[in-house]
């Protein structure tokens, strides 16, 4: 259905059918009223209404390569009338060859692929292959992370997502990752808050017992707790201190992989080669769903001899890996890393700065290539958030106000919590970046009214 062509009779039905049958995640049911999806195409998505808008979520942080990317559509079509499915058990074509390009670009001997259907999988499957590689039971993982809602995967996580599903699961122990705006160790600097977090990370492993962890696994840059980007020498501290203690360093790349940060993996930004990679999302930009984990030629080895005791009837869906064999050829092909990397450097970046220093709501500036967070805050002298998104989404409630008035702007932000983030496709170009950031700079105009208050 095309954008200018607005039918809200059938968007009306389809949301009646929609609230008839449909339970979403995350929301109260009798609270929520989904807008209903007529079309998408690159950087924007539309409803029957007529209202068109800038998709400045990705769809969760998803389609990297934009809205209905015609040779992925085309691949998934071809596919579809070669091979629509097929047992993980078989040698295919197309899983062969998304393994391969994947391999090819997954930092340092990362170099086995094991198919998942998203990112939560992938992290459940990340940790199993570290406790049969260790025989140790125990995982850590930080505060602010967010490692998906499956069992073992709401209990890595650290968020307030956790709370409700969290069974308290024998050996996940928390910590603080580094995040100097709103430092857990009161750093200053960040070489202190890096300093700090890696003293705070070895005394956590030897009171709880090194020789009992299998894992440690991080976002390389967590994403819905907030696009922290750790401090210089963050990353390469933690790969030492799992080195010295036999611990698997797992890097949870399902957000930040696949040409988020301006890098194909975000480890390339920081020089740091994990055991285990974790990614799903980006790798066909959610065309068909899609994940899987990136093994060390060590851990592999582990599972040459003995069985890998775990697996999934879609692992490696013909559908999925040819959607991810077109969506990372045409990511080669038209420079969508670069160009990711470019307008964070040239457009975003300096554009969100700029924002910041005008806008009294807003209190930290993070991120990289098309991966930033802005901080809202009522005082930016005391960093007091804005107050939340409640779960009802009252109206009065200052970032749901925020998000409406994004909305009327025609930008669909991502809100969590006080935070907002512009994580747009890879693909977005500069002018449409800029059309984003005009879009918040009117609606952070109602922040700041929020703000002083
Ligand atoms: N890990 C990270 C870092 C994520 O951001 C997410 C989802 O947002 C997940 C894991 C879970 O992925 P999925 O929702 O595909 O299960």
């Amino acid at each position: 259905r095309r954008a200018d062509s607005p039918d809200p009779q059938a968007g009306q039905a389809v949301k009646a059918a929609d609230r008839a049958h449909v339970f979403h995640s995350w929301s109260a049911q009798g609270l929520i009223d989904p807008m209903a999806v007529a079309g998408a195409e690159g950087s924007y998505f539309w409803d029957y209404d007529g209202n068109r808008f800038l998709d400045f979520s990705s769809q969760l942080v998803n389609t990297n390569i934009g809205h209905q990317h015609p040779k992925v559509v085309a691949a998934i079509q071809e596919q579809a009338g070669k091979l629509c499915t097929i047992a993980p058990g078989f040698a295919v074509d197309v899983r062969s060859e998304a393994a391969r390009l994947i391999a090819e670009r997954t930092p340092g001997d990362l170099d086995k692929i094991f198919f998942t259907n998203g990112g939560a999988e992938a992290v459940e499957n990340a940790l199993r292959m570290a406790r049969v590689h260790t025989g140790r039971p125990k995982a850590l993982s930080a505060y602010r992370s967010y490692h998906g809602a499956t069992a073992a995967a709401i209990n890595l996580t650290g968020d307030p997502r956790r709370w409700a599903s969290d069974t308290g699961a024998a050996g996940v122990v928390h910590f603080w990752a580094p995040f100097l705006y709103r430092s857990p160790f009161h750093a200053e600097t960040e070489e202190q808050e890096c300093e700090r977090a890696l003293r705070h990370l070895e005394d956590t492993i030897a009171f709880e017992g090194p020789q009992t962890i299998a894992a440690i696994i991080l976002e390389t840059v967590p994403g819905t707790a907030g696009i922290m980007v750790p401090p210089p020498g963050y990353l390469t501290g933690v790969r030492e201190i799992c080195d010295r203690y036999g611990i698997v360093f797992i890097l949870d790349e399902v957000m930040a992989g696949f040409g988020r940060t301006g890098h194909w993996f975000a480890a390339d930004g920081f020089d740091v080669v994990p055991d285990l990679l974790t990614f799903a999302k980006g790798v066909n930009s959610g065309y068909v769903p899609l994940g899987g984990v990136a093994i060390s030629a060590e851990i592999a080895a582990t599972f040459d001899q003995r069985p890998y005791p775990g697996g999934l009837t879609y692992s490696g869906h013909p559908l999925a890996c040819a959607s991810a064999v077109a969506t990372i050829n045409a990511m080669a092909e038209e420079r969508i890393v670069e160009n990711a990397a470019e307008i964070g450097e040239t457009v975003l970046g300096p554009g969100l700065r700029e924002l910041a220093e005008r806008h009294p709501s807003v209190g930290d500036v993070r991120g990289m290539g098309v991966f930033w967070a802005l901080d809202l805050v009522r005082d930016k002298e005391t960093r007091e958030p804005l107050v939340p998104y409640n779960a009802s989404g009252e109206a009065n409630a200052p970032m749901a106000a925020f998000a409406a008035a994004c909305k009327r702007n025609g930008l669909w932000p991502f809100v969590n919590m006080n935070r907002t983030h512009a994580v747009p496709p890879c693909t977005i170009t500069p002018s449409e970046a800029k059309e984003g950031l005009a879009a918040l700079d009117a609606a952070l105009t109602l922040a700041d009214e929020h703000a002083a208050r």
